[in-house]
């Protein structure tokens, strides 16, 4: 597996894939398959789809797209044409059980060719004999839970466009969270929503002057005690038990790719307004206040 480099939006660098592919044509080594990301499970990027079917087609490869976390949006007409190209893909993974709104364990990959699955059967004299229609022929699980009747009954209930409602309201509700933390002088947009998800941390205003003033060595330090704050305003957060936001660790071009500690929300609930995003605010910007690192970052803040 050859990973490689994102943009500042988190999508694929199509000159570095380029490149990689020039030096393994170098190596005499053939890619089996390309994968694009439709919606990235950190911060929803979706990768140029169509330049990546593209350069599959040139290269002769299998083209596969993991929409495994995005690929329910497809439910939108008004958002689909953000994952153009999706079509062109050999293989697309999409998990029910991420925006499809069911239980886990419901992880689907849906192919072009069904008759590629063949390729991985497996036979057993007692069950799944050749030519049988058994489930479990191209699975690792052999016997498995009907887990397929959870999405049928939410497609049933909710229909293409009950979910395509839920989808469009959490990524509206995403960008107005985003105008919201943008308004904010403590807070700052690190991923700006391309779907129903974005991050953000908290940076008091005097902090964040001082550390684009600052050169990137100098800054080290200070963006330690950054990610050691926004991980206890996580961690408070969840022990308060009143609102709850993920947290994880991204490499932001605009802070030269520094390892940063970031607060990460999906607006999947159609019952979460726009008060409640605020209220959360301001419980976050109370609780910094009590981290230890809030003291630290406003004394190197001043003395700088
Ligand atoms: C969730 C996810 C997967 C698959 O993980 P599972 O634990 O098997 O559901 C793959 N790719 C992306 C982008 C995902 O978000």
């Amino acid at each position: 597996m050859v990973k490689v480099e994102t943009d500042r939006e988190g999508r694929i660098c199509i000159d570095a894939l380029l490149a990689q592919l020039q030096t393994l044509r170098q190596r005499n080594i053939k890619p089996m398959a390309i994968v694009g990301i439709a919606g990235s499970t950190e911060t929803g990027a979706i990768d140029p789809l169509n330049i990546l079917a593209d350069i599959a087609e040139q290269a002769q490869c299998h083209f596969h797209v993991d929409a495994a976390w995005g690929g329910a949006s497809l439910m939108s007409e008004r958002y689909r044409h953000l994952f153009a190209g999706i079509e062109r893909a050999d293989t697309v993974t999409i998990d029910a059980h991420k925006q499809l709104y069911v239980p886990m364990g419901s992880g689907m990959v849906l192919f072009r060719q069904p008759t590629l699955t063949n390729t991985i059967a497996q036979h057993a004299n007692y069950i799944v004999r050749k030519g049988s229609k058994d489930l479990g022929r191209h699975t690792l699980e052999g016997s498995r839970s009907a887990m397929s009747l959870m999405l049928h009954s939410n497609l049933y209930l909710l229909g293409r466009r009950g979910l395509a409602r839920l989808i469009e309201a959490g990524i509206e509700k995403a960008r107005q969270f985003a105008d919201l933390i943008h308004q904010q002088e403590d807070f700052e947009l690190i991923s700006e929503p391309q779907l129903c998800l974005l991050t953000y941390r908290y940076v008091p205003p005097k902090v964040l002057q001082a550390l684009q003033e600052s050169s990137a060595p100098v800054r080290q330090p200070q963006h330690e005690w950054l990610n050691a704050l926004n991980q206890d305003i996580q961690t408070a957060q969840w022990r308060a038990g009143t609102s709850f936001v993920s947290r994880t660790c991204l490499k932001p071009v605009q802070w030269d790719r520094q390892p940063t500690t970031v607060l990460r929300v999906v607006l999947a609930n159609p019952l979460t307004t726009l008060e409640i995003l605020g209220n959360m605010l301001e419980e976050q910007r109370q609780l910094a206040r009590q981290s230890p690192f809030w003291q630290t970052l406003q004394a190197w803040a001043v003395i700088s």
